[in-house]
């Protein structure tokens, strides 16, 4: 491979791919990959590049991790695709038996569709539904300030409105947003809920970490407290689990911090340990039994061409076989540890604030004068500081994090931490950044 064929294939791709969250007319070339091992990525002049993001959060055991490749190619080999309505197979049972076993006990029924946006839909129609089902007249719901479920309509409506949301404003339907619980407001947040309470469906959250907001985090006990009342409002509870789950947070859910049970879980990202889309929504059986009827119009109309297909609920049940091993789980705890380490030593640096950690899960915020949106310069010209070290971090604004899939070495997550000191000691004493790398 060489320079030709690289630009000949970003040419190639240009003239026909649009990107997500790209604006067209000012992006780079993308850059060709061939292949990917373990936490690297290969592009086609041999350059390597570690993947410190996961490749958007779904990356557990590396790239092309060859047990997961053995179990689909076998399964496709057997049974690729069959239609989920009036058949099943083995892949879909056993995965709903293996992912139930570690849930909250509560947690009773498996719904598969695609992705985690599809994961959040049904979570969310499963709740109105619910209500209609047990003739009650209840269609507010309740979210957090600064969400993210998802990039579909009814995902959109619940997330924070936003610059990603700004186009849809006027057909996204009405939500009611809070502030994330903290010692100081929990009180105010019961009133406010209080308020409400009667006619709403349901609340949903990310736990512990929003995501897609730049990592912020919150603590788990004031989840809790959150939770216990709307328990005591008889509010549903959606806890979307999409980015959470299988290790991120340092324990196999975040419900694992929690208490409190919610009444439906949303995944998607790491289920199938990064390898293929799915989507799974869980609920409880109290949900479920409500749309049981000789009534049709209680049915949950609800399904995907491809739901529960038997290639990536074989890779999810491959990927959690991983996930469970003793040395997967000892990883994470490590992570977690080097993690931990490494927030006291950036706490320090003049250029950094708001350092934060939950489990696997590492942000920091890089100290600037300019605006903080997910627009500013700051990210840009870091991401592409860090692509051209060979490492894969991609900021939400100003805030640079972490999320390494989970066999990375010690020696590989130092080598990141030390290249973030190097890049932040060399623009420690400048007011702007080196020009050379923005673009
Ligand atoms: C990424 C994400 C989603 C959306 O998942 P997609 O597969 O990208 O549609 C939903 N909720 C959370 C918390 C997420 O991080």
């Amino acid at each position: 491979m060489n320079t030709l064929t690289q630009s000949l294939l970003a040419e190639r791709d240009k003239a026909v791919n649009w990107h997500p969250y790209t604006q067209m007319k000012t992006a780079g070339d993308a850059i060709p990959i061939v292949k990917g091992k373990g936490v690297y990525l290969y592009d086609d002049e041999g350059k390597k590049y570690i993947d410190a993001v996961s490749s958007w959060w779904v990356t557990l055991h590396g790239h092309a991790h060859p047990y997961i490749a053995e179990r689909v190619f076998e399964q496709l080999n057997t049974l690729e695709q069959v239609i989920f309505a009036g058949f099943t197979h083995e892949p879909a049972v056993q995965l709903s038996e293996n992912l139930l076993k570690l849930l909250p006990e509560n947690q009773k029924k498996v719904f598969y569709s695609d992705n985690g946006s599809t994961a959040v839909e049904a979570a969310l129609k499963m709740c109105i539904q619910y209500a209609y089902n047990i003739g009650k007249e209840k269609t507010k719901i309740l979210a957090f300030r600064n969400a993210y479920h998802g990039d579909t309509f009814g995902a959109m409506s619940v997330s924070g409105r936003s610059v990603w949301t700004k186009p849809f404003g006027s057909m996204l339907f009405e939500v009611i947003f809070i502030d994330t619980p903290n010692a100081k407001n929990l009180e105010s947040l019961k009133v406010q809920i209080k308020s409400i309470a009667e006619d709403t469906a349901c609340f949903i959250y990310e736990p512990l970490v929003q995501g897609a907001a730049g990592m912020l985090m919150y603590e788990a006990e004031h989840l809790d407290e959150l939770m216990k009342f709307c328990r005591s409002k008889e509010i549903l509870m959606i806890q979307d689990e999409v980015f959470t789950g299988f290790g991120r947070t340092g324990k196999l859910f975040a419900a694992n911090h929690l208490k409190e049970m919610p009444d439906i879980m949303c995944f998607s990202k790491g289920l199938t340990g990064g390898t293929m889309p799915m989507g799974i929504t869980t609920c409880s059986q109290e949900i479920f039994n409500a749309f049981l009827s000789d009534d049709k119009y209680k049915t949950l109309f609800h399904g995907h061409s491809f739901t529960a297909n038997p290639l990536a609920c074989t890779a999810a049940l491959a990927s959690m076989e991983l996930l469970l091993q003793e040395e997967t789980l000892t990883a994470i705890d490590r992570i977690s540890g080097q993690h931990s380490g490494f927030t006291e030593i950036l706490a320090q640096h003049p250029n950094v604030e708001n350092v934060r950690q939950t489990g696997t899960i590492l942000a920091f915020e890089y100290k600037t004068d300019q605006n903080t949106s997910y627009f500013n310069e700051i990210g840009k010209i870091l991401y592409a500081e860090f692509l051209q070290r060979g490492i894969i971090m991609r900021p939400l604004g100003n805030v640079m994090y972490l999320v390494p899939p989970y066999c990375m070495t010690t020696e590989e997550l130092n080598f990141i931490y030390q290249n973030i000191l190097e890049v932040l000691n060399a623009f420690k004493n400048q007011d702007h950044f080196p020009t050379h790398a923005a673009d």
